[in-house]
């Protein structure tokens, strides 16, 4: 049904039904004139044919102005069989003036000769009286044998004027019109074969029109749906060819043109892809039409549940700014999306796509992540912080010493030692402090060198045990009781290290196991020797380090217990230092602790052992 609606809807049907259309309408005119004219001309002829010749009409005037009816009658009689138009299908009779029959040229129809006529039309003809009577013609249908006759009357006139009668020819048109139909038939049979034949020209002519087209029809087809291998048949140089050529240009053009948005596509993509700049752009209402992976990952959420969604909503940032102030005044602004898990906070740029008439199409969004810029300048800001904070409490406690010794203290000989003694205390923790400070300011900014030397670390370390084992020996009054012992390796283990530094962590270290152990107890330091490192580790049965301390207690100025730990000398910046100069040495230094229990601090340097064997062999 629907190929069936598609032929007639085609210009390959529309094309053959109108050339059999227009062949049709010409023949149906040709052939209504031809039939028409045709009839005409042989009526016209038949008339002809059956007409009284005036030499007859001259003799039957003659012959009825006769007194002798008999000899006149003969006369007619042979006249009328003589006549050229005597055929059996004419019927010619002489009437005189007084209503007779006086002759027919019907040989088997003589008895009527001499009877008073009984024909209405002769009568009628007779007894006009006009004097210039003209001939009578007509046809008629009969319907006793539906057949047409023609009718022919004509006065017979003697010279004088006066009537002598009249002729009268009823002739058959059958064979006339018999002859008519012959040709109509003919010419109707050639019409139709000239119509099939034009139906199949146009068949055949408009396939050869349509057949090109249909081609192109397909090709556009392929090419809207991206398929541009194909080619269009060339049949010619006419406008079609013409056209199929311009087809295949234009097939040309369009991948042409589809390639180069297509690797613009990729480029740019590629480009999206690639940054580390997460990228959003909108369209005019502000949906996101373009989001990278990076945004994704900032915004955390599949890439669809972006696209086609307000800005506004996918850096939820509705509550603080409107579509139409960004696009005013597309800005800078920070957008944290810190959660409880991990920290991030964005900083987004904003600009407009606008086309050269100043339309405005769309937004751009650039995300960057500042989490570390962030953090490093909370870092410095809490840094100086604690710094003023660090050096306002001695100095406040050294102020009022001064202030109560300057109020009269200092004459009494008890408190005034004990007031400068304080003082003193204060005023060593403050430069202790800010040394500190400046040891790792150097190391900060990298000025402060490594002196390194190859060690034998086995050696060091047990000198300077030995050191910390002659302190808690020549303590007369100790105020808690703890001991120093040793797993060590044997081994000789030559590190390359700075050895002041080392040795300040390790005072460090073992400083903080006797500080944080109130109850004294025993420090267990080991060293041994992994495949690329030595190990040393300082292990105390003291306070112990709560779990959340344990990442920050390497911090700048942290610690645990503030009044603890002031009450001890300490400057929050021991562990921070030792730290440094343990990574400056390419080392690592970590703890693990159980609070209540004690705390382990361990230190690994990097060591080869072929260098030992080389050593060994000298
Ligand atoms: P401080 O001068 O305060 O000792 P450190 O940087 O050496 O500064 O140490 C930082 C903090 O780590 C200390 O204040 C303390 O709370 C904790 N700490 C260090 N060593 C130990 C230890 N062996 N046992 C328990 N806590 C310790």
């Amino acid at each position: 049904m629907k190929n069936r609606m598609k032929l007639f809807k085609s210009i390959h049907f529309k094309i053959a039904l109108v050339l059999a259309l227009i062949l049709l309408v010409t023949l149906e005119i040709v052939g209504a004139i031809f039939v028409s004219r045709l009839e005409q001309t042989n009526l016209e002829s038949f008339k002809n044919q059956v007409k009284i010749p005036n030499y007859v009409k001259t003799a039957l005037i003659n012959d009825l102005s006769k007194k002798d009816v008999n000899k006149a009658n003969i006369e007619i009689k042979s006249l009328l069989l003589d006549m050229e138009n005597n055929e059996k299908n004419t019927e010619i009779q002489v009437v005189d003036s007084k209503n007779t029959i006086r002759g027919t040229n019907r040989i088997d129809n003589q008895s009527i000769i001499g009877r008073r006529n009984q024909n209405p039309d002769i009568k009628q003809f007779l007894t006009d009286p006009s004097p210039n009577k003209q001939v009578y013609s007509g046809i008629k249908n009969n319907p006793s044998d539906n057949n047409r006759y023609y009718t022919y009357i004509a006065p017979l006139n003697k010279p004088n004027g006066s009537s002598a009668g009249a002729v009268y020819v009823h002739s058959n048109l059958n064979q006339v019109y018999y002859e008519i139909n012959k040709i109509t038939i003919i010419y109707v049979v050639a019409a139709i074969v000239a119509i099939l034949l034009g139906l199949f020209i146009a068949i055949v002519i408009s396939r050869a029109i349509t057949q090109p087209i249909d081609e192109m029809k397909k090709q556009t087809l392929r090419i809207s749906k991206g398929d541009y291998s194909g080619q269009v048949h060339v049949y010619g140089d006419d406008e079609l060819g013409q056209l199929a050529n311009a087809v295949n240009t234009l097939s040309v053009k369009v991948e042409e043109s589809q390639e180069t948005t297509e690797a613009e596509r990729r480029r740019l993509d590629s480009v999206l892809t690639n940054m580390t700049d997460g990228v959003l752009a909108t369209d005019r209402r502000g949906n996101v039409i373009i989001i990278n992976d990076e945004a994704v990952s900032f915004l955390s959420a599949p890439k669809e549940g972006f696209v086609g969604k307000p800005i506004l909503d996918v850096l939820d940032i509705r509550d603080r700014y409107t579509l139409r102030e960004l696009i005013e005044d597309p800005d800078e602004l920070i957008i944290d999306r810190s959660d409880a898990s991990h920290d991030l906070i964005l900083h987004a740029h904003f600009s407009l796509i606008q086309r050269d008439s100043g339309f405005i199409s769309g937004l751009v969004c650039v995300l960057h992540d500042v989490t570390e810029q962030q953090k490093i300048d909370n870092d410095r800001k809490q840094f100086v912080s604690n710094v003023s904070h660090e050096l306002r409490t001695p100095l406040t406690s050294v102020h009022s010493y001064i202030e109560a010794l300057q109020d009269g203290a200092w004459q009494d000989s008890k408190l005034a030692p004990k007031f400068l003694k304080v003082t003193q205390d204060e005023t060593d923790r403050m430069i202790r402090m800010i040394n500190d400070l400046l040891t790792l300011s150097r190391m900060d900014s990298g000025t402060q060198k490594m002196e390194k030397e190859m060690v034998n670390i086995n050696e060091l370390f047990n000198y300077l045990l030995d050191r910390f084992d002659m302190i808690i020996k020549n303590d007369d009054k100790p105020d808690k009781m703890y001991k120093i012992t040793r797993k060590f390796t044997r081994k000789a283990l030559w590190v390359e290290i700075d050895t002041d530094r080392f040795t300040q962590v390790i005072d460090n270290l073992m400083n903080n196991a006797i500080k944080y152990s109130p109850d004294g107890g025993t420090i267990t330091c080991s060293l041994y020797e992994t495949r690329n490192n030595v190990v040393l580790s300082v292990k105390d049965q003291g306070l112990g380090i709560p779990r959340n301390s344990l990442s920050k207690i390497f911090d700048r100025f942290y610690r645990v217990d503030k009044a603890r730990s002031r009450a001890q000398g300490g400057t929050g910046l021991g562990l921070a230092i030792s730290k440094e100069v343990i990574q400056a040495l390419g080392g690592k230094l970590w703890v693990e602790s159980t609070e209540g229990k004690g705390s382990t601090f361990y230190i690994a340097l990097p060591y080869e052992p072929m260098e030992e064997d080389l050593w060994d062999e000298n």
